[in-house]
């Protein structure tokens, strides 16, 4: 018999409602034996995520407020769950346990993991599961990366001493024994580590869309599902805001070869999307796989005559955003101009802005030097646009024919996707015009 590893997010164990669901498909499948498992998420729109409550609470501390109150509505949510699906279950010493703990300055991380670890010791109760505490089977190292060769043969080891087991999501332990989470969105990569370690045949990943969409269904309305990507495809997509699944999530299984199915706990029967490691197949009459797009870039656009002659050029401007721990997105440059893309939290401190500033002036004596902020980035990604003749002028053509102005172009060697730079107030029309292209 195989084994499915089912990861649940916050929108599908956000309610007793949720959780029977979850049971429902969990039992109709005995193949779905370990069970990862989300912080309560948003029931309604307005709502606030479990996770985003203990932040708060980490905060209010920090700034010296009372938590009584704010503690009192994330008891709530827990005791509201246990009481609405009838169980037998007391909680209230773990609740006081932790409320003591983030009083007494444990963590920030300690906090919002919480959110995840009370969770799970419900649904494990409710779904008579193990519980697998993440804690002992999830390492990081030292300098804060996650350590993946100890959390295998730890987890895998744990894991066979179960026949079903509910394992929390987000969080590991540091080597001194405080707790680490993952970055925001992280139990989708618990879930990939569970697979890999339990060797499973499919990583199931249930949320509340029926599978990664070619577009983002807060800007495209009703967008359509795609049945198989490549884990390249979306990691492009993931990267580019497609946040249906954390963008590191496909490492732990890629190395593997096990597939994601993502899924949609409040549509069961809808197939939903494969992610997959290689297909020729692709869709002849759709060409592009799925399209992305997120805000937040600058641009530091360099010119110098004859930059191309100077070797060094490039290597020198470099150094200065290494010197100064900036990453760069993108490096579309011409003749006499380089342009270097870089996410806009990374310089957004205005000295640290004023040093790059200087020392790339200082390092490689340009002609003219400015940072432009306001850029916003879109993906268009496609195993099949190797293949169609003629994407990237559909794509640049229906984003002009918009009125939209292209700030920046960049094509990959490996024609897999295409990323296109615009104002940050022109993000959703491009996307809309790309959509309405590709998909009649
Ligand atoms: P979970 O709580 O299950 O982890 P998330 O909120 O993290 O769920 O991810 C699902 C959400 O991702 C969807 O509700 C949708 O709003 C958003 N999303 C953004 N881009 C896409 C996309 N291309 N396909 C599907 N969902 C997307
Ligand atoms: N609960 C965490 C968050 O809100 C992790 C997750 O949902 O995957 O980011
Ligand atoms: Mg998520």
């Amino acid at each position: 018999m195989g084994i499915k590893v089912a990861k649940f997010g916050g929108s599908s164990l956000a309610d007793a409602e949720h959780f029977r669901r979850v049971a429902a498909i969990v039992k109709a499948d005995p193949e779905r034996r370990f069970v990862v498992a989300s912080a309560p998420g948003k029931r309604f729109k307005e709502d606030v995520k479990v996770t985003d409550m203990l932040y708060r609470c980490f905060e209010m501390v920090r700034d010296g407020k009372d938590i009584t109150e704010h503690y009192e509505k994330i008891k709530e949510r827990y005791n509201d769950i246990i009481r609405d699906l009838g169980l037998d279950f007391d909680i209230s010493g773990e609740l006081e346990y932790i409320r003591n703990a983030i009083l007494h300055r444990s963590g920030q991380d300690f906090a919002a993991s919480r959110g995840e670890y009370l969770n799970s010791l419900i649904l494990a109760k409710f779904l008579g599961f193990d519980f697998i505490d993440a804690e002992s089977v999830v390492f990081f190292r030292e300098n804060g990366s996650y350590d993946d060769e100890k959390t295998n043969d730890v987890l895998r080891a744990e894991l066979s001493r179960h026949q079903y087991a509910v394992i929390p999501g987000f969080y590991g332990v540091m080597p001194n024994g405080t707790i680490k989470t993952f970055s925001r969105g992280g139990s989708d990569i618990t879930g990939s580590i569970v697979a890999r370690a339990a060797e499973a045949e499919l990583y199931e990943n249930w949320t509340d869309v029926s599978g990664c969409l070619m577009a983002d269904p807060r800007i495209i309305d009703d967008p359509r599902p795609i049945k198989t990507i490549t884990y390249r495809e979306l990691r492009e997509l993931s990267y580019m805001g497609a946040s249906v699944l954390h963008e590191d999530a496909i490492f732990p299984v890629r190395y593997a070869g096990i597939p994601i199915n993502i899924r949609n706990t409040n549509d069961p029967s809808a197939p939903g999307t494969m992610i997959v490691s290689g297909t020729s197949e692709y869709d002849a009459n759709l060409v592009i796989t799925g399209i992305a797009g997120k805000r937040g870039f600058s641009v530091i656009s360099i010119e110098k005559d004859m930059m191309n002659s100077e070797i060094g050029f490039g290597r020198r401007v470099l150094d200065v955003l290494e010197d100064n721990d900036i990453s760069f997105e993108h490096l579309p440059s011409g003749v006499d101009t380089m342009s270097v893309i870089v996410s806009t939290a990374t310089i957004k401190d205005e000295m640290k802005r004023e040093r790059v500033l200087s020392s790339i002036n200082k390092r490689v004596r340009p002609d003219s030097l400015v940072i432009e902020d306001g850029l916003a980035l879109l993906a268009v990604v496609g195993r099949g646009m190797v293949k169609a003749k003629g994407t990237a002028a559909r794509v640049f053509t229906a984003i002009s024919a918009a009125g939209i102005n292209i700030r920046m172009i960049d094509q990959g060697s490996s024609e897999l996707n295409i990323i296109i730079g615009v104002e940050e107030h022109d993000l959703e029309k491009a996307l809309g015009a790309i959509y309405s292209e590709f998909v009649k």
